[in-house]
């Protein structure tokens, strides 16, 4: 169960509101996006428990949430960690299922996900599941809040395996810079401890008593919300709910209102620097403001986040950059922490950046003072408040569980009617507040940090063990502008009229074709289909530019850098494009150079005319160069600094597909890279090459030809032709295992099995993986207590089928690992011989309606459509011919199958040796 990090709960920028409010809020009407076909319905149960169903009769997913209004900020100081050792512990057993696997085994039987998350001041539970099974699934989830057992017995079990989770943590440094600002925070705010738990902040001996204590004061009817989306209607979908959560108890109330301040006691502004894991150099400004709730409608801070985070023209960011100081920059309110919430500027620094941080820290107070002296921001706004209200008119699905768990949250700090359409709503530009806010970012009120890998220091955390300092910073000497600045200084500016925002927001049914593919007479293979299913005006227009010769190392290194200059001299275009609802993206893959366009279809042929020209007139400058080729060495680098179960990937894809390169292969060529070798590498490229296109969504058959005519024109210097090349599975000819040093007091292995070729060895898998899922992670984890990080999954390469397990193990070592994977392959071929008709059934109805889930949204039916044109060029969906196969299959057959699979199947086996010995 994932424990949020200050990075992630950035974006789930929602608060407790007061109660007064709340009861206000007498209109229990959502109000919905134009787009929302749904029906919904409201009430709050006389336990004071909040209930909102969606009826949705295309639901693919059937999803609940329950949201509760309490999280880490109420825990006893004794017991660090405890509410999310309660969130661990609700899983394990209710009154009426007590079996501590009945929850987790009934939603993945019925094609269900499960999680649940502990915040500051919210915990959250989730799930979905086919709509069939819903009335069940919440039969058995609504226990949690009504009876858990939280046994004895499964209290020591559950402390190792939030430990496991802890130790999983160590070594990541979104959690290790918060574990260092929290050390220089004033220690009475609640804010201040840890809140992930281990082995000794939650004892044994006495952590159940406190478990059952912290449920029986906060998990009250009254701080709960709930949310379900089902196909049911919504009569029968609030009775299902009544009648469940009415038991939910109220307790009496109880205060969690934090009066301390964060920065109570200590003289601002402070330094603080903490040492990282990765290679990468980061500056936060952090500033408080008190909170308040009309700003969630005024949207004055998020005013702001918008205009100091901008990257097009004479933003602060294109300065930063100019001068050679950073990367890249983001800004934001975050979280709100008792009565105040937090401003933050972040900024990707480079070597020189680091070496220089007031001449940063003061270009930075230069921008606020720009803002501080506008007198153009009314419009501004009103640009950003007209984008925002045309995203949510024609807003898509997102999947039912993320729904749903967004809005269990929001239910519990919002008047009801605004829960769908908060992020629209912007009641008008408060030049006094939006002042009220700049007064508060200053040189004396700031809290600076900064993480570097070279910073050393003779403190260091108590749970993460960070090295770090907190100094005293001066005033003055952050707002000074260092001389050589003056000049990039002066030209920042705030941002002018976006020139992407469309409008024309029609709707285009082809009258025509809907569905083409052809070569066009210039050479380009174009797909075409037309689909306005989704009832919005945006399309998705798919390039891939193949060069024709094979690529060595050194090529495909040099063309990530090409599609990484490219990103980079296209910014200030590409992110104004962006703000107006329409995305770009140029990659690079292993054999071919990627552009994407996604979004409001009207500017795309602007959009694409601005990339290509950058493309064939291409200019590399030394600075620029340096820069993108210093962030893909660090980004190259950082591979072997994540986690020890993700790092096992790129040498399993290495392994699996042909011509596949490691992280390690490209950064030993990359010094070897220079300007020319770059404008070489893409005269010889652009040359010649084969080109397959899609354009997919809102577009007509005509316009699809005009756009591909446009692309072949721009291109007039390359000779095109179509034969593009799929990239291709390794098939293997013997067994591989491949071992690496991780760096980690954790060791990892991924153990894949290889499967035949094609549609009905895929689906034969799939139902292998169906059927061993959770056998593997209950043995592995819940029983073994091997990690935190276990599971078994099916890994197709291309058209080839496979089945990997990965582990990841505070524990044992990589080869004992092994031993149990291959003692747990054993036990699958008894499995297979006493599986009855029946599960063999219902396993395979599982599995074909995940497959045959229509897509959300327009951009997931155009990927869906693009990866099967890439992988086969056609255009048939696999995902059917798949759902076939598995229809066609039988129990006799499969388990043959399987068992040929797992007993001569051929292995690569990949394993990180932790740096500690056990
Ligand atoms: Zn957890």
């Amino acid at each position: 169960m994932q424990h949020l990090s200050k990075l992630l709960t950035r974006l789930l920028i929602g608060f407790f509101m007061t109660a007064t409010l709340s009861t206000q809020a007498a209109d229990n009407t959502v109000i919905k996006s134009a787009n929302d076909q749904r029906d919904y319905a409201y009430s709050v149960l006389d336990n004071g428990f909040k209930l909102l169903v969606i009826s949705d009769v295309d639901a693919q997913r059937a999803a609940v949430s329950v949201d509760v209004g309490v999280g880490s900020s109420a825990e006893p100081d004794d017991f660090p960690g405890l509410a999310h050792f309660l969130e661990h512990m609700l899983f394990l057993g209710t009154d009426k299922y007590p079996d501590p696997d009945d929850y987790i085994n009934y939603i993945s039987d019925h094609g269900g996900h499960h999680n649940a998350f502990t915040a500051f001041d919210h915990t959250n539970y989730f799930f979905d599941i086919d709509p069939a099974y819903l009335h069940q699934g919440l039969q058995r989830f609504s226990r949690f809040f009504v009876a858990p057992l939280m046994a004895e017995k499964y209290v020591a079990r559950e402390r190792n395996a939030v430990d496991s989770e802890y130790q999983s943590k160590l070594r990541e440094d979104a959690w290790r810079s918060m574990d260092v600002f929290k050390q220089a925070i004033n220690p009475k705010h609640p804010y201040s401890r840890f809140s992930i738990g281990n082995n000794r902040t939650l004892p044994e001996q006495t952590v159940r008593p406190a478990l059952l204590a912290f449920y029986k004061k906060y998990y009250s009817a009254e701080r709960m919300s709930a949310v379900i989306i089902g196909k049911e209607d919504v009569n029968t979908l609030m009775s299902w709910g009544k009648t469940l959560f009415a038991d939910v108890v109220k307790r009496p109330s109880s205060d969690l209102h934090i009066k301390e301040k964060l920065f109570a006691d200590v003289s601002l502004p402070i330094k603080i620097k903490s040492q990282s894991i990765k290679n990468e150099k980061n500056l936060s400004l952090f500033f408080q403001f008190p909170y308040r709730m009309d700003n969630e409608y005024s949207k004055s801070l998020g005013y702001l986040s918008h205009i100091l985070g901008y990257e097009g023209k004479g933003s602060l960011l294109e300065a930063l950059k100019t001068q050679g100081y950073a990367s890249e920059l983001y800004s934001g309110a975050g979280y709100r922490i008792g009565d105040e919430i937090s401003f933050e500027i972040g900024v990707q620094l480079t070597d020189k950046g680091y070496a220089h941080p007031n001449n940063v820290v003061a270009m930075i107070f230069a921008y606020l003072d720009l803002l501080k002296n506008d007198s153009n921001g009314q419009a501004r706004y009103q640009e950003i408040a007209t984008v925002a209200q045309t995203a949510f008119q024609f807003k898509e699905k997102r999947s039912a569980v993320h729904e749903v768990s967004g809005i269990a949250t929001r239910l519990n700090r919002y008047p009801v009617k605004d829960v769908q359409r908060l992020e629209a709503i912007f009641s008008g530009y408060n030049a006094e507040q939006i002042k009220t806010y700049l007064d508060k970012m200053t040189a004396d009120k700031v809290v600076l940090q900064f993480t570097s890998p070279s910073v050393s220091a003779d403190k260091k955390t108590q749970y993460f063990s960070v090295p770090y300092e907190i100094i005293k910073a001066e005033p003055k000497a952050l707002t000074t502008v260092a001389d050589t600045d003056k000049k990039a200084v002066a030209a920042m500016h705030l941002p002018k009229p976006n020139p992407f925002i469309a409008d024309n927001y029609q709707l285009q049914k082809s009258t025509d074709k809907t569905e083409k593919h052809t070569i066009l007479t210039n050479g380009i293979e174009l797909f075409f289909k037309n689909d306005t299913a989704f009832n919005v005006p945006r399309s998705s227009v798919q390039i891939s530019l193949q060069p024709v010769f094979d690529l060595t190392v050194i090529d495909k290194t040099t063309m990530t850098l090409l599609a990484e200059l490219l990103n980079e001299q296209l910014t200030t275009t590409l992110y104004d494009a962006s703000i107006a609802g329409l995305h770009a993206e140029i990659a690079a893959g292993e054999k071919s150079l990627a552009i994407s366009l996604q979004g409001y279809q009207q500017r795309m042929p602007v959009l694409l005319q601005a990339i290509i020209k950058q493309l064939n007139e291409l200019t590399v400058d030394k600075p620029t160069f340096a820069r993108i080729k210093a962030n893909y060495r660090q980004e190259l680098q950082n591979a072997a600094a994540k986690m020890p179960y993700q790092q096992t990937f790129p040498y399993l894809n290495a392994n699996l597909v042909v011509d596949a390169s490691l992280p390690s292969q490209r950064l030993s060529v990359l010094d070897g890279i220079n300007e020319k070798t770059l404008t070489d590498f893409a005269d010889k490229a652009l040359s010649q090459l084969a080109v397959r296109m899609l354009v997919y969504g809102n577009q007509t058959e005509a316009e699809a030809e005009q756009l591909g005519n446009q692309l072949a024109d721009l291109l007039a210097n390359s000779q095109l032709h179509h034969q593009w090349q799929p990239n291709q599975a390794r098939i293997l000819s013997k067994n591989i295992s491949q071992s690496f040093s991780d760096n980690h007091s954790d060791s990892a292995i991924t153990y894949y099995i290889q499967g035949g070729k094609g549609y009905a060895a895929r689906g034969a898998i799939g139902v292998l993986a169906k059927l061993i899922e959770p056998q593997f992670f209950t043995r592995l984890r819940t029983e073994k207590q091997l990690g935190y990080v276990v599971f078994a999954y099916p890994q197709p390469t291309f058209e080839q089928a496979g089945i990997a397990f990965t582990i990841q193990s505070p524990v044992a070592d990589a080869d004992v690992l092994e031993k149990h994977i291959d003692e747990f392959k054993q036990s699958v071929i008894p499995m297979l011989d006493n599986l009855s008709e029946t599960d063999f059934a219902a396993m395979k109805t599982i599995l074909r309606s995940e497959l045959l889930q229509k897509p959300e949204n327009l951009a997931s039916a155009a990927n869906r459509y693009w990866s099967d044109i890439l992988t086969t060029g056609k255009t048939a969906s696999s995902r059917h011919a798949i759902a076939n196969a598995i229809e066609q299959l039988s129990l006799a057959d499969f388990t043959r199958q399987m068992r040929a699979v797992l007993s001569t199947g051929k292995k690569v086996i990949i394993k990180g040796e932790a740096k500690h010995s056990k």
